[in-house]
């Protein structure tokens, strides 16, 4: 049993008032991880970089990725041996396309081997200064990863540009929501929160909210008056949907920030309407190898100080739609991934357009996170993001598709009062015009969705045995 399965069994035993204080000193310790003079530095240069013409920005990716090519060709073991196989030198690399020399690093390599990933600068008994962690997969088994210790403090620098681009200043309260499981499952009781003091920071969780519990996390949110709410989409969008339905107007952040799973429309738009204030949607992922956040335009910014990401369909490179998301991350100094096939899908625009707030980077025209599944017609296509089927239904709080049989699809629906034969109609309508008149469709109306053990909302399931 490691140090955090011991502790969080000892936390669910405990009073209230005694994990209020626990969460607080885990959130001192993140604190510590987080900021730091790593972090002011890296802030400071990114204030300084949002003002970049493209050109220099550009040249400044290229630089990093140079540099991390030639860390990577030195000390990073994997690559050292693999790249002096196929004779790649990085000092041929002089423009971005160069790199497609190289090949891409699969997720099942780092899954098999993550040591190989990382320097000797770290390696050889010096683990013990690392950050181990594991990626919340959904199928499978999960990736391990390790980062240095000015690693956290550089990304938080990137968390923290965007939200002063948001105009959040951290002197008020903060909500979150699903960001810690913080609330024991067993729970059936209010309170679903529990108070970090080390930032102020209101943690809700995503594990218990349904139609029984949702007044008292509307209420609770009402009462501390957020200066921003973090949250995963699935969590956040049912708190905003029933604050809509109460007509409560107290709850009116700056922004609301959401990661970690697809942002779909219809949960953006609910959002903004409750709390009055944008959603500024953010992605990355735990293997640190690229960072995109939206400015209050909407555009969704690549940094690309962070890391150089390519779009890829198979090996060949695609813009103006999607591809496989392939990121080469510069801010982790102890596992190092080039050229690395995430499992996310992203679209890279054709050609770069100004947004009004001025920043000067590429805008990512797409992603759809690996969360969700892609489906597939009884002939064999491919059907990627679907929430256009299920677009505002009235009276249907929630859905999930669920593929169970190549012919068979699932459909769990959350009401809000009671189930609407009139709702499994339309969806059904709706559903045919996509899989065709061969897929057979059943409706399930439940309680809740389960969520996976990370907490995250998955919208489409494929559940079909082999
Ligand atoms: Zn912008």
């Amino acid at each position: 049993m490691s140090a955090i399965d011991r502790f969080y069994g000892l936390y669910q035993h405990v009073p209230v008032p005694l994990q209020d204080l626990m969460v607080s000193g885990y959130g001192w310790i993140l604190k510590r991880r987080r900021y730091g003079a790593e972090h002011d530095r890296t802030l400071a240069a990114l204030m300084e970089s949002r003002h970049y013409s493209y050109e220099r920005v550009r040249e400044l990716e290229l630089a990093r990725l140079q540099e991390t090519l030639a860390y990577a060709a030195a000390q990073v073991p994997h690559y050292r041996e693999l790249w002096k196989s196929i004779g790649f030198d990085p000092r041929d690399v002089r423009r971005f396309e160069d790199i497609r020399a190289l090949p891409v690093t699969e997720k099942a390599e780092v899954k098999a081997a993550p040591e190989r990933f990382v320097s000797d600068e770290y390696g050889a008994g010096k683990y013990g200064t690392l950050y181990k962690g594991n990626t919340s997969g959904t199928t499978g088994k999960p990736l391990t990863t390790y980062k240095d210790k000015g690693c956290y403090q550089r990304v938080w620098a990137y968390q923290e540009r965007q939200r002063r681009q948001w105009g959040i200043e951290g002197k008020g309260a903060r909500v979150s929501i699903g960001v810690r499981p913080v609330v024991p499952m067993g729970q059936t009781a209010p309170p679903f929160w529990r108070h970090d003091r080390s930032e102020n920071n209101w943690h809700f969780s995503n594990f218990h909210i349904s139609e029984a519990t949702l007044d008292a996390y509307v209420a609770k949110i009402a009462e501390i008056r957020p200066e921003e709410i973090n949250a995963y989409p699935s969590g956040v969008f049912l708190v905003a949907a029933h604050a809509l339905r109460r007509g409560e107007t107290r709850i009116r952040p700056k922004a609301v920030i959401t990661c970690a799973e697809t942002l779909y429309a219809d949960q953006r738009r609910t959002i903004e309407e409750a709390f009055a204030c944008k959603v500024a949607d953010q992605y990355g992922a735990a293997e640190v190898v690229f960072w995109i956040g939206q400015c209050p335009h909407g555009t969704y910014h690549l940094s690309h100080e962070f890391g150089h990401v390519e779009a890829l369909d198979g090996t060949t490179p695609v813009v103006g739609r999607p591809g496989d998301a392939v990121g080469t991350g510069f801010v982790n100094r102890a596992q190092v991934l080039v050229r690395y096939r995430l499992g996310d899908s992203i679209a890279l625009p054709e050609r770069r357009t100004e947004c009004p707030c001025g920043w000067q980077t590429d805008a990512i025209e797409t992603i759809v996170g690996r969360i969700d599944d892609i489906l597939y017609t009884p002939d064999g296509r491919a059907l990627g993001r679907l929430d256009i089927v299920l677009k505002k239904i009235d009276g249907v709080l929630e859905s999930q598709l669920v593929q169970d049989e190549p012919d068979h699809l699932t459909i769990n629906l959350v009401p809000e009062e009671g189930p609407i034969p009139a709702a499994e109609q339309t969806i059904r309508g709706r559903l045919m015009d996509y899989f065709g008149p061969a897929m057979r469709i059943d409706f399930r109306w439940v309680e809740n969705i389960p969520r996976t053990a990370a907490g995250k909302f998955r919208y489409q399931v494929y559940a079909v045995r082999k």
